[in-house]
């Protein structure tokens, strides 16, 4: 019989009742130490003091009047993402997966409106950028797709890592190339600074526009607000989500008032999106992270956990292969399969998640102390001396 949930996850028989900071804690009293941080969007950790406040004042206010009004909150976040972004506007949305969707068709709404349809949309193997029809088809791979057919089409996949291939796809009937900064799902897999500048100028070129998913490396988690900003490009169109909500369901497409030229009245709408609580915390959790010494703070953990990262690499070489990743978006690429050690460290009580590419992610909380990291060090050293007992 089928469950009353869709069985569409494969779920752990954990729940917990409560969080706070970088702990969760099941009904039985139980604590975890949160490594996965809801997959990078609890950015400021659980029932963070100044989020909560933040939602119940709103809450007490008005939760929804939707977008046929004027929304103070979403105004005020708008004004604080286009002052610390290349963005001229934002539209909110409520997941990455929307973000996505609005992304494609500003895209391809643009080169409509400049008269030279151009639909064709270049993107990259290993991405994740959601699971609506548009962005399965973007990310184009098998495991996404298969039996969701007919696709949206107009999108092409380019190898990770190729130039040539991608000198060869990139003509000027390309209207935008989509990819993710640090590729979050595919398994952690930085993209260059040096590839992220030949993007940008591929994209000048070409005239193609730039498009970059930030849904998971964004809003502080590689220590900068944005991941692009190491490169010093910027894109034309950013896809928002996970962390910009700290847990509330929030998302955003930022753009540069070209790009976004052919999103007029009426051209799109969300009901929920930009709605007054979403906006209320996220209008909040930009203000702790756009604070002067957050993203030092992001950085100074990071270093922590990548040096204690390498010295568990080094004493356990039959169970990591190496670390990579940027600021607190870290991957261990394992000799082990990844379900493995997400369930040793479990049984450690650090949660952590599974990616692609036989890497295992680690995302706490950005405002993870050095104890917590510590903590968590000790535990995966702990998981893989319990692995190593098992092989
Ligand atoms: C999670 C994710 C998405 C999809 O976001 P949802 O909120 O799950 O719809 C898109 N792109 C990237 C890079 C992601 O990590």
């Amino acid at each position: 019989m089928i469950p009353a949930v869709l069985p569409t996850y494969a779920r752990t028989t954990l729940a917990f009742e409560r969080g706070e900071g970088s702990w969760l804690w099941t009904e039985d009293g139980t604590r975890y130490l949160d490594f996965g941080a809801g997959i990078a969007v609890n950015a400021l950790g659980h029932a963070n003091p100044e989020l909560v406040a933040a939602l119940t004042e709103q809450a007490a206010k008005v939760w929804h009047v939707s977008n046929l009004y004027e929304i103070p909150a979403q105004e005020r976040l708008a004004e604080q993402l286009v002052a610390h972004t290349f963005a001229d506007t934002v539209f909110f949305t409520n997941s990455g997966t929307e973000s996505c969707e609005l992304a494609i068709k500003m895209a391809r709404k643009y080169w409509s409106d400049e008269g030279e349809g151009r639909t064709e949309i270049l993107t990259f193997a290993g991405a994740f950028h959601g699971r609506s029809t548009g962005a399965i088809s973007a990310a184009g791979s098998e495991k996404l797709t298969a039996g969701f057919g007919p696709l949206l089409p107009g999108f092409t996949q380019l190898p990770w890592g190729d130039h040539e291939a991608l000198e060869a796809a990139a003509t000027d009937q390309i209207a935008a190339i989509v990819v993710e900064p640090v590729q979050g799902e595919g398994g952690i897999r930085p993209l260059p600074d040096a590839c992220l500048k030949g993007l940008r100028d591929l994209c000048d070129r070409t005239g193609a526009l730039l498009i970059l998913d930030e849904v998971q490396c964004g809003m502080g988690r590689t220590g900068r607000l944005f991941a692009h900003e190491w490169s010093g490009i910027t894109p034309d169109i950013m896809m928002v989500a996970k962390g910009i909500g700290g847990g509330f369901p929030l998302g955003a497409v930022l753009a540069t008032e070209d790009a976004a030229s052919g999103m007029t009245t009426g051209t799109h709408g969300s009901t929920y999106g930009g709605n007054p609580l979403a906006c209320a915390v996220g209008g909040k959790v930009l203000d702790i992270v756009t604070e002067p010494a957050f993203l030092d703070r992001v950085s100074a953990a990071s270093g922590r956990l990548r040096q204690g990262l390498e010295g568990l690499v080094a004493s356990h070489p039959d169970i990591f292969e190496g670390v990579r990743g940027q600021g607190l978006m870290v991957g261990l690429k394992l000799r082990v399969p990844p379900a493995d050690l997400v369930a040793a460290a479990r049984d450690q009580h650090l949660l952590t998640v599974p990616a692609a590419d036989n890497v295992v992610r680690l995302l706490p909380p950005l405002n993870i102390t050095d104890e917590e990291i510590d903590a968590g060090l000790k535990a995966l050293d702990a998981a893989a001396n319990a692995l190593k007992a098992t092989v």
